[in-house]
């Protein structure tokens, strides 16, 4: 397979991390025959965060998460984020969990949907006629939207343990009946080997914390994945072990969907420039890539053992390596190198 593949660095950590990810793509590429080239016109992109201290006194329009990264999510149409929440049991320490309530780790993957509901719909502040101000977001999904996330969250689970948790709050919103009828729906004609479960929002706050490895696959709408993933993030550990996919309606010239993969944080103006980084996000970011993108399952899984081997044999950057010994970017990103 030919993969075209546009890289985008991003700033500060953004260049260190993807120096790290780049030889691990090419080697894992090549010793399975594949061939790869940097371009415009990809099949796929490899994001490197964007953002820091230098572009905060430009307007809000023109800072680069807003000018680069919220129109490519638009352009491409990239409506389901899929964000695993990986802690391995060598990392347990560098969760805020008690380690008892997760002696092997956690393993889950967070499905939010991106493009709709309360960000999306229509908005409006108006001043009332007796002078008081009244705001207004408006929370809007279609049958299409939850059907298309839904199909994402059963293939996903597919490849898992086979367990869906939609979180929603159907008690209460209007979407919520919706997004509870469709994806059960769904599920039922669809993907009867996958087991569904539904939990109201405020519940799956106070479970993820309680009992993060109870969960497989959490499905959910946009502003509640927002906030779950993030939460999933700091059970989790480290942002520089969290990677992330967002895929679209699109598909690129394999058939598989056209995806943007990059870390789940932002760029460490605070550590970026002093080899401090732990480049694992961006490289579990190209097994994602090879994963959805090009159906490199092998591939894949090859680079997130390599991951697992590193740390287990204790080679970690500072962020997991719970004060102790801790390694630079670039020694990390050879030592996963070396283990593929
Ligand atoms: P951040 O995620 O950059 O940093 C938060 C903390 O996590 C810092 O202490 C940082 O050192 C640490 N951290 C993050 N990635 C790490 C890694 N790979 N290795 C070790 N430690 C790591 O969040 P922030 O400081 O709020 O944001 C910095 C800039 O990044 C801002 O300009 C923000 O807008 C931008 N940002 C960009 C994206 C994106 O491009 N998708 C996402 C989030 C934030």
């Amino acid at each position: 397979m030919h993969l075209k593949i546009a890289v985008l660095p991003g700033d500060y950590i953004g260049p260190e991390v993807m120096a790290a990810a780049i030889p691990v793509l090419e080697s894992v590429l090549k010793k399975s025959g594949h061939t790869l080239e940097a371009c415009r016109a990809a099949d796929a992109i490899l994001f490197g965060s964007v953002g820091g201290p230098k572009w905060e006194k430009l307007p809000p329009k023109e800072q680069p998460e807003r000018a680069s990264l919220l129109p490519l999510r638009k352009h491409f149409r990239l409506y389901a984020n899929v964000r695993p929440g990986l802690l391995l049991k060598n990392l347990i320490d560098t969760s805020p969990i008690r380690p008892d309530r997760i002696p092997n780790g956690v393993d889950m993957v967070c499905i939010r949907e991106l493009t709709g509901g309360l960000y999306f719909g229509a908005k409006s502040t108006t001043t009332l006629a007796d002078g008081d101000i009244e705001a207004i977001d408006t929370m809007v999904y279609r049958k299409s939207e939850i059907e298309r996330i839904t199909d994402v969250a059963i293939a996903t689970a597919r490849a898992r343990r086979k367990q869906i948790t939609l979180v929603d709050k159907a008690n209460v919103l209007e979407t919520s009946v919706l997004w509870r009828r469709v994806v059960s729906e769904r599920v039922k004609a669809n993907a009867p080997d996958i087991a569904l479960n539904v939990m109201y929002i405020d519940n799956a706050a106070m479970q993820l914390v309680l009992k993060p490895a109870q969960f497989d696959v959490l499905l959910t709408e946009n502003m509640f994945g927002d906030i779950l993933s993030d939460e999933m993030a700091v059970v989790c550990g480290s942002l520089g072990m969290m990677a992330s996919a967002s895929l679209g309606a699109n598909r690129n010239q394999h058939g598989y969907g056209y995806g943007l993969y990059e870390p789940s944080g932002g760029t460490a103006p605070d550590i970026a420039g002093q080899d401090k980084a732990n480049p694992c996000a961006q490289i579990l970011s190209v097994a994602l890539m090879l994963r959805h993108s090009f159906g490199l399952e092998a591939e894949a899984k090859a680079i997130e053992l390599a991951v697992e081997k590193t740390i287990a044999e204790g080679i970690r950057t500072a962020d997991i390596a719970a004060g102790g010994k801790a390694v630079g970017t670039k020694t990390m990103g050879a030592a996963i190198l070396a283990r593929l």
